[in-house]
């Protein structure tokens, strides 16, 4: 069965296609089908998941996958939320990113600094399939005062895993693969696929 990805970054494609080796399915990326990205004007992760994985299947005739993911911080009502990979104002600028992460949290104690990583996995058999399998993850833990680590992406440096004394970005690669956010959807979306492919 041929699933078409609702995303053209060649990271998530190779993520996905190891998770779904052996299940049956082939997974196309839609850029390689001429699908354009969907504009996201949903309010939350699983909207915006639905508008992406809907587009693409109207487009291709095909079923589609999506995610949708970011990181929502409790003393900022879920703010950056959304809008993580742009929240200082230029899309995918992870430096002004973390750096407007740590102004607005100046001064709130690490007690008070509890965040989680929230990534939604939605798929849709065709575009008009009122039953879609949703598979949601969080990975909690804290926000640090200041970055620490080299590896991973986006606000990694900044998260400090409940359990863990290192940031996100100071984990093994593996390691954060399976606890996280994205990992615990891609779990529950596998265990789930069995019956849909
Ligand atoms: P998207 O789902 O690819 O649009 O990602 C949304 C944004 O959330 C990313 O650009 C990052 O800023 C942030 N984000 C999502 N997952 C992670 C993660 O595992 N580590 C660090 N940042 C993340």
């Amino acid at each position: 069965m041929r699933i078409v990805l609702a995303s053209g970054n060649a990271g998530k494609v190779v993520e996905l296609e190891q998770l779904l080796e052996g299940s049956g399915v082939q997974l196309v990326a839609q850029t390689s089908l001429g699908v354009s990205d969907a504009e996201e004007t949903g309010l939350t992760f699983v909207e915006n998941a639905l508008i992406k994985a809907r587009h693409a299947a109207r487009a291709t005739g095909m079923p589609a996958l999506a995610d949708d993911s970011g990181i929502c911080v409790d003393a900022l009502d879920g703010a950056p939320g959304l809008y993580a990979a742009r929240y200082a104002g230029t899309h995918g600028d992870t430096a002004a990113n973390n750096a407007r992460l740590l102004r607005e949290l100046d001064g709130v104690p690490a007690g008070r600094r509890t965040a989680y990583f929230i990534a939604v996995l939605v798929l849709l058999r065709h575009a008009d399939d009122p039953a879609p399998l949703i598979a949601e993850g969080r990975w909690h833990g804290r926000i640090l005062d200041a970055p620490r680590g080299a590896g991973g992406f986006g606000y990694d440096p900044l998260f400090l895993p409940d359990g863990f004394d290192v940031s996100a970005a100071e984990l093994d690669f593996a390691l954060k693969n399976r606890l996280s956010h994205r990992g615990q959807a891609l779990d529950l979306l596998k265990a789930r696929l069995a019956g849909f492919a």
